[in-house]
């Protein structure tokens, strides 16, 4: 064939594929876990009296039949439990799973449906130890699926449009609820009963409307590909073990003691205000301190962050701050912190940096 053809054939073939690919639609797996998303009921009017984790994943993927003009999208039951009975082995399973999806060529974007109760914990987790730039969006709902005017169905529809989307890549892992889109780092539930359940004191960084995300704002901390941990390098099914005891007035010594007697590798204080300890505690979180047991100083505050050295002379005492970090969210960074080493200073350095 003469070398003209050939070339006209060629550009002919090209122009063809162009709007193909404008055309084409990502891939979009939907990991399930559980929680309320997949609940039920025994009846319409039950929104809060269910039971969770009922409701197997093609179900869910198939009462939402729109995903499919979004995406090419595709169901995986990892899990299938009530988020409040994760342990360190299903999240690193899930961890896991989520990390070998991401790796596929052909996977554009991964969706873990998980139930709301530690659903910021898995986000930030895996914001922690997944090093892809591919969307991660985790989302819940706060009705099951059997309530009138459940709210999985569109927030599952608002979380596909998002791993398909390719403005979310390398934004960090992400929360979609409720019409906003969350950074996993400082999104949290605020409340319990109502479907506007998940604020961030930094605010949302974006909206979702109608399967298309407006951004207002980023996150300037380390996560995702930009993160020192990594799941691949993480052996095992369990973290260190870190515990988190709750302040209040009049407290006794004793459950500092018992964790760690335990053996926890530290102690998270949600303490009252700033963080602080009561003036009788000190001793004794001192003496577990030189015996090893990591302190860190969160607040039961809900906004706000913890000030190194204010009230409490960390820096003499060797404690750490969880800076903006809620209790539950500094017990997952201080047990990936303390799988790389537990000098204080260190854990420090991590708590400032993600
Ligand atoms: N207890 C449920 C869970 O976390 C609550 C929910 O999903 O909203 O699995």
């Amino acid at each position: 064939m003469p070398s003209q053809i050939l070339k006209s054939l060629t550009l002919a073939v090209s122009l063809l594929a162009v709007p193909f690919s404008l055309y084409a639609k990502n891939n979009v797996v939907v990991v399930a876990t559980g929680g309320t998303i997949a609940g039920a009921g025994a009846s319409s009017t039950n929104s809060a009296t269910y039971t969770a984790a009922k409701v197997p994943v093609n179900a869910l993927l198939d009462a939402v039949p729109q995903i499919q003009n979004l995406a090419n999208v595709t169901g995986v039951q990892a899990l299938q439990i009530a988020s409040e009975s994760i342990t360190d082995k299903e999240l690193l399973s899930l961890a896991r799973q989520v990390n070998d999806l991401l790796k596929k060529p052909d996977v554009n974007g991964v969706v873990i449906t998980h139930g709301t109760d530690t659903l910021e914990e898995t986000a930030f987790f895996l914001n922690l130890v997944i090093h892809s730039d591919k969307p991660i969006v985790v989302v819940g709902s706060m009705r099951p699926s059997t309530a009138l005017s459940a709210d999985g169905p569109l927030n599952l529809y608002s979380a596909v449009a998002l791993a398909a989307d390719e403005s979310a890549r390398g934004k960090g892992t992400l929360v979609m609820m409720n019409d906003d889109i969350f950074a996993a780092r400082d999104v949290t539930k605020g409340i319990n009963i109502h479907t506007n359940a998940f604020v961030s004191q930094w605010g949302a960084l974006g909206t979702l409307v109608e399967g298309k995300p407006y951004w207002f704002r980023q996150s300037v901390k380390r996560h995702n590909k930009s993160s020192e941990f990594n799941i691949e390098d993480i052996k095992g099914d369990a973290l260190p073990s870190v515990q988190i005891v709750y302040g209040s007035g009049n407290m006794l010594p004793d459950a500092y003691l018992a964790y760690a007697k335990a053996g926890v590798k530290a102690i998270v204080n949600a303490g009252t205000g700033n963080g602080s300890v009561a003036g009788y505690l000190v001793p004794t979180l001192n003496q577990l301190q030189q015996q090893g047991v990591q302190i860190i100083r969160s607040s039961r505050v809900p906004q706000g962050f913890v000030l190194r050295n204010a009230e409490q002379p960390d820096d003499k005492y060797g404690w750490v701050v969880a800076h903006d970090f809620n209790p539950q969210k500094a017990k997952l960074l201080a047990a990936l912190a303390l799988t790389k080493g537990k000098d204080a200073k260190e854990i420090q350095r991590i708590f400032w940096e993600y």
